[in-house]
């Protein structure tokens, strides 16, 4: 069965689902909803009246509408519920004039207001609700309606006759779980709540069993990979280090010899280097460049964005400079003739360090012996994407950097496949940025603020959630800004602004000239770059800073405090300035990020929305970890017996794997 063979389903309906990332029934069925509306009968004689309630009610007289304004009508009537006569209106439902005749028996969801003997009904159902009716609601876009998605998937559930249930028998039964197609059943449609209940926990179950699985199987397979057992002049390594401008912070130094131990190592490296923004991890990373290309073999660096880039090959290359070590660049961006130029030194061997997007290893490039690859911001990769660094079939060490920190339970289960190294110690000197949560009506104050730090030739980030003004969410964005910013300053602060929108290129050009100085107060969007290092930029200011959590707010904050100066950031809010608060009282990102998930705070546990690793269907971390521990631990037995080899397991395996 296809979707077209859905009752009512036609080429306009398949593209809306398409949006929903749906394309086959199988899709369907596993679309889940989010919620659910729970809808139960009262008496209105004698429920408690402040909430929204429903009621079963017989309409007695014919409905009047009345237009008030445009855009605004009212349609009125008689029904009577439990024997009490009640007025009824529902607003901008006029259409409905037709198919509310007198007689009719409905179900009406609302407010009632006793004084007035009034009810105003958002909702209303043409039958009775017997007991209690329970509606799962779906995420879905312009045109469909959630209703007629729910008809889909009861369909596409009628129809199919069997799907795979990855929970392995022994552990359905041990748990008692319902069978997969029983899940899928009551998940979708059902009005009985432990049943709805049940089904989620089953199906949490799985996701979470057969994530772990692939962890845990990954985890294995590195264990057994043979990596190459590199030898380097440990001497000229020491020199590297003592050549810095700075002093290692221990924790530096401890990540650095866990870095040349994998080296040295014949396991295959998989480290994964975690710490605040400006923690220091590049120069971790790069101190084990130096150490690979010493050995003979080349490296890759790969940061999310091209800006990010640019920014450590420049960096780089400053450092590399008095050694005999070659530094080059490679994205995107770059003239043809640029491009094939590396392309061809990194084949004949000759470029020892290769910067670029993630798109470097992917891409066709060829390496003569990659030796060591770094990829920057790790949690941007999903547990798929994590074994694909490698390239034509060389298997490089790894070494992943995550600005995000997670508390260390977390960590070891979710990322349970990798080594970790973990940069606590703030380089010496690091002032804490002061944090200051405002309201909108203190903006005034926080101009003035920063109008001071311009003066002192400092610079300025301002950060908002949209990018232009839009009627439907009322949030701050970057144009307003702009123009609120120029009119204040009357354009003598050079002000530019800074979104996803903007071409590549053009972002590179305004980025070198706030690099430069030549722009004070960058207005820009969170697509900015985590990691941008600008020194001289001491304050940052955040709209709507109740929009994001907490670890969120702290990686954009972590881009000013680069240096000896004091540095400030302002987060501006009217609303949840307790869980604001935490900022203003701490600069650990750990201790913030245990605080982000003792909140529980809605989609936002690891500082993206949506980043790969976290894309689950229906598990919830945040709820759901103790299963996830059962689940890392029942399949850790799992993979250790022959039902793993079941076509089912090993379909799944082989794509997170790519083992060729
Ligand atoms: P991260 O990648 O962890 O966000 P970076 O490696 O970009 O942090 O470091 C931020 C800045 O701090 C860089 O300019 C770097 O040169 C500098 N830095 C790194 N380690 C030290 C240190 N031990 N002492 C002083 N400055 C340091
Ligand atoms: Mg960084």
């Amino acid at each position: 069965m296809e979707l077209k063979d859905l009752k009512k389903v036609g080429p306009k309906t398949i593209e809306l689902l398409n949006r929903l990332n749906i394309f086959t029934i199988e899709d369907l069925i596993f679309y889940y909803p989010y919620r659910y509306n729970i809808y139960k009968p009262v008496d209105l004689n004698n429920s408690d009246l402040i909430d929204t309630v429903t009621i079963n009610a017989v309409i007695e007289s014919i409905p009047k509408v009345s237009y008030i304004r445009k855009n605004l009508n009212k349609i009125s009537f008689q029904v009577l519920t439990n024997n009490l006569l009640v007025n009824v209106s529902i607003f901008n439902r006029s259409f409905l004039k037709a198919s509310l005749t007198v007689g009719k028996s409905i179900t009406l969801i609302g407010k009632y207001d006793r004084k007035k003997n009034s009810f105003v009904a958002n909702d209303l159902k043409f039958d009775w609700i017997n007991q209690l009716k329970i509606e799962p609601v779906y995420h879905v876009v312009k045109g469909l309606k959630n209703n007629n998605l729910h008809s889909y998937i009861k369909e596409a559930l009628n129809n199919i006759e069997c799907v795979s249930d990855y929970v392995p028998d022994n552990l359905n039964e041990k748990y008692d779980f319902l069978n997969k197609m029983t899940a899928l059943n009551y998940i979708h449609n059902s009005n009985d709540i432990k049943k709805i209940k049940q089904a989620k926990l089953k199906l949490v179950y799985e996701e979470l069993f057969l994530f772990m699985l692939k962890i845990n199987f990954l985890k294995k397979k590195n264990n057994e990979l043979l990596g190459l057992a590199r030898n380097f002049d440990e001497e000229k390594v020491n020199e590297f280090i003592d050549n810095l401008p700075f002093l290692l912070t221990i924790d530096q130094q401890k990540a650095v010899i866990d870095c040349l131990n994998d080296l040295r190592s014949k396991r295959r490296m998989n480290r994964l280097i975690q710490g605040d923004v400006g923690s220091g991890k590049t120069i971790v990373a790069i101190i084990a460049m130096y150490a690979n290309s010493l050995s003979g073999y080349q490296n890759a660096l790969m940061a999310p964005t091209e800006i990010l880039a640019i920014q450590h090959y420049e960096n780089i290359k400053k450092l590399m400079t008095p050694y005999d070590v070659n530094v080059a660049l490679l994205v995107g961006s770059q003239k043809k003739n640029e491009h094939n130029e590396i392309i061809e030194k990194l084949d004949s061997g000759e470029i020892d360090i290769v910067v670029g997007t993630h798109a470097l290893i992917s891409e066709d490039v060829k390496f003569k012996n990659l030796g060591l690859v770094i990829t920057d911001e790790q949690h941007r990769f999903g547990v798929n994407q994590r074994s694909n660094l490698q390239n034509k079939g060389i298997k490089p060490d790894i070494i992943y950097m995550s600005a995000t920190p997670i508390p260390r339970t977390y960590a070891l289960t979710i990322y349970n496949d990798m080594d970790t190294s973990i940069i606590k110690t703030k380089p010496s000197g690091r002032k804490s940025i002061k944090t200051f949560v405002k309201k909108e009506s203190e903006l005034k104050s926080v101009l003035q603020d920063i109008f001071e730090e311009v003066k002192k030739g400092h610079q300025v980030y301002v950060v908002a959630p949209a990018i232009s003004d839009r009627e439907d969410v009322n949030l701050w964005d970057v144009d307003t800004l702009k123009r609120n910013f120029d009119k204040v300053f009357q354009k003598k602060v050079p002000t530019a602004i800074l979104h996803g929108k903007i071409k590549a290129l053009e972002k590179e050009k305004i980025m070198q000239k706030f690099k430069e100085g030549e722009i004070k107060i960058l207005i820009a969007t969170t697509v900015i770059e985590v990691g941008v290092d600008v020194k001289n930029a001491t304050t940052i200011v955040i709209f709507n800073a109740e929009n994001y959590g907490l670890a969120t707010l702290h990686q954009l904050r972590g881009r000013v405090g680069r240096n000896e100066i004091d540095s400030y950031c302002y987060l501006i809010s009217n609303k949840e300035v307790d869980r604001l608060k935490v900022l203003e009282e701490s600069n650990d990102g750990f201790y913030i990020s245990e605080q982000d998930f003792l909140m529980r705070r809605e989609g936002d546990l690891f500082g993206t929305k949506q980043s790969g690793d976290m894309v689950f269907k229906i598990a919830d971390l945040r709820h759901d970890f103790k299963i996830l521990l059962q689940a890392k631990k029942d399949s850790e037995k799992f993979l250790n017996t022959s039902e793993v080899n079941n076509l089912k397991y090993s379909k799944i395996l082989e794509s997170v794997t790519n083992l060729d």
